[in-house]
C-alpha cells in the first residue's frame, strides 16, 4: 500500500511526518533525506553550535525513538533522484523505487556560491548543514583572520560568534548597508554600529572581486582593489531553493516550487513545503518564498491537514529571529509599503521595538531584546491593529492595552 513519501529530512519534513500522526493519518510515512543526520535544527549552526564543541546529535529536532514510536520510517544518507509522476513512484540514488500516494517535496535549499575563481578552495566555507560546520569548526581557531562575504543574518551571526571566539573578522557586504534585504535603514545602522563596536571590520558597498592564494585563499580582493588577508572565508550570500527534482518532473517552478495556499504543486498528488516552496499566502493574497523555521513548521501543518482530508489555508504572518552577541532580534510581518515607522524604546539602550504602519495599521515590527513586547507586536500584526501612534511610541503606555 503506497503511503506518504516526504523528500527531505529537514525542519519541514520532520514536522510534517509527526503532524500527520497527530492529525490522525494511519497510513505509511517514509521520510527520505540525503544528509547523514536525522532531521536537525539549522539556526544554531551560525550561532552557538559554531564556536562550541556540541555534538551534532544535540541539534536533533526529535529523537530517533519518537519516529519509531510513531511508525515513521526515516531513511537518511540517501537522496531522491527522480519522480515518475505517472507511476506515482520516486527513484532513489541507490536504485530503489518507492511508490507514493502523496509525495511531499521538503528539499530546502543550498548555499549560493560565489561565482568567482577560488570559491571552491578548502578554506572557503558555506553554512547550510552540520557537515559544513564540522569542516568550518576545524578552521575556526582564535587568532585567525576570517573574511565573511555577505552581511545578511548568517554572515552577521557568524561574525559575532567569530569575534567573540577571538578571531579577527572582516565582513564584506556589496550593498550599502548590512541586512539589506530585511531590515529598515535604521535597524541596519544599529547592527552596523554594534558590530563595529565589537571589533568587526565591516566594509560596505563593495563586492568581492577575486580570491588569491595557491592552495587556500590567502587574500580577498575587493571591487575597489583593496586587499584583505585571510586564513579562512565564510560565504553567506543567501540560498538557492532545491527545485531540480521538481523541475525535471515538469512541475511549475519560479524561484521555488510553485504551490497554492494548501501546499499543492501543479500536480495535486505532489505537495511542497518549507524553504523550497514558492507558496501562496491567503492573508496577503500573493505568492512568496520564505526561509524560516516558523514558515517550515506552519506549511508542514497545512500539508498534514490536506493529506488528512481537512484542507487548511496557509495564511500565517511571517516571523523570524536572529541572535547576535547578547541581542535577540525578532521580526514579524511584511514591512513593504509602510508609510510610517514608530520607535518604542531607545536604540541606544539596545532594547526597543520598531513598528511599521501602513494607513495606521501595524503591518510589521522588529524587536531587539524585547521578547514580551514582541509577542504582543505579533498579535497586533496578525490582528491588523490600529493603535494610537503616540501611545505606541511611549514605553510608559502598556503595549497590552493597545492590542
Ligand atoms: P531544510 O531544513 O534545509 O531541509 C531540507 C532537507 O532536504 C535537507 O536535509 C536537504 O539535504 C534535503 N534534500 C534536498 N534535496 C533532496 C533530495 N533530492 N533527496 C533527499 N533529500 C534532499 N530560521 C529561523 O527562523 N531563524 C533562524 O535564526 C535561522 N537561522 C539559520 C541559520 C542557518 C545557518 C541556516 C542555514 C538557516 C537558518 N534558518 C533560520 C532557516 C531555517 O533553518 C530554514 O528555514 C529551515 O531549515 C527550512 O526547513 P526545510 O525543511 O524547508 O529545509
Amino acid at each position: 500500500e503506497p503511503g506518504v513519501v516526504i523528500v527531505g529530512a529537514g525542519q519541514a519534513g520532520s514536522e510534517l511526518a509527526t503532524s500527520l500522526r497527530t492529525q490522525g493519518h494511519a497510513g505509511g510515512i517514509v521520510v527520505v533525506g540525503d544528509e547523514r543526520w536525522l532531521p536537525y535544527r539549522r539556526p544554531p549552526l551560525s550561532k552557538t553550535f559554531l564556536a562550541g564543541d556540541a555534538a551534532p546529535e544535540s541539534l536533533e529536532i526529535k529523537p530517533a525513538a519518537l519516529y519509531a514510536k510513531l511508525d515513521i520510517e526515516v531513511q537518511t544518507g540517501v537522496g531522491v533522484e527522480t519522480i515518475d509522476r505517472e507511476a506515482r513512484s520516486v527513484r532513489l540514488y541507490d536504485g530503489r523505487a518507492l511508490p507514493y500516494s502523496t509525495l511531499v517535496l521538503a528539499t530546502g535549499g543550498h548555499a549560493r556560491r560565489l561565482a568567482i575563481a577560488g570559491a571552491d578552495r578548502p578554506n572557503v566555507h558555506g553554512i547550510r548543514g552540520i557537515d559544513d560546520v564540522l569542516r568550518l569548526r576545524a578552521d575556526f581557531v582564535p587568532g585567525r583572520r576570517l573574511v565573511v562575504v555577505g552581511g545578511g543574518y548568517i554572515g552577521l551571526e557568524t561574525a559575532a560568534v567569530a569575534v567573540q571566539h577571538g578571531l579577527s573578522v572582516t565582513v564584506v557586504e556589496a550593498a550599502p548597508r548590512v541586512l539589506p534585504r530585511v531590515a529598515s535603514p535604521a535597524l541596519s545602522q544599529f547592527y552596523l554600529d554594534l558590530h563595529r563596536e565589537r571589533g568587526v571590520d565591516v566594509r560596505l558597498g563593495l563586492g568581492v572581486h577575486a580570491f588569491e592564494g595557491a592552495e587556500r585563499v590567502e587574500t580577498v580582493v575587493l571591487a575597489d582593489g583593496s586587499r584583505i588577508d585571510a586564513d579562512l572565508v565564510v560565504v553567506g550570500i543567501g540560498i538557492v531553493p532545491n527545485t531540480e527534482l521538481a523541475e525535471t518532473a515538469g512541475l511549475e517552478v519560479a524561484d521555488g516550487i510553485v504551490v497554492d495556499s494548501a501546499t499543492r504543486t501543479s500536480d495535486p498528488a505532489i505537495l511542497a513545503i518549507g524553504d523550497c516552496s514558492h507558496h501562496h499566502n491567503a492573508r496577503y493574497d500573493r505568492r512568496m518564498r520564505l526561509e524560516s523555521v516558523p514558515n517550515a513548521m506552519e506549511q508542514a501543518r497545512v500539508a498534514a491537514a490536506l493529506i488528512c482530508g481537512k484542507p487548511a489555508e496557509y495564511r500565517a504572518v511571517p516571523w523570524f529571529w536572529s541572535d547576535q552577541y547578547e541581542l535577540k532580534l525578532q521580526m514579524v510581518g511584511l514591512a513593504e509599503g509602510h508609510d510610517r515607522i514608530v520607535l518604542r524604546g531607545d536604540m541606544g539602550e539596545r532594547a526597543f521595538v520598531q513598528f511599521h504602519l501602513r494607513d495606521g495599521v501595524v503591518v510589521a515590527a522588529d524587536a531587539v531584546n524585547r521578547p514580551q513586547e514582541f509577542a504582543l507586536a505579533r498579535r497586533m500584526v496578525t490582528e491588523g491593529a490600529r493603535p494610537d501612534p503616540q501611545k505606541l511610541g511611549d514605553p510608559a503606555m502598556a503595549l497590552k492595552d493597545l492590542v
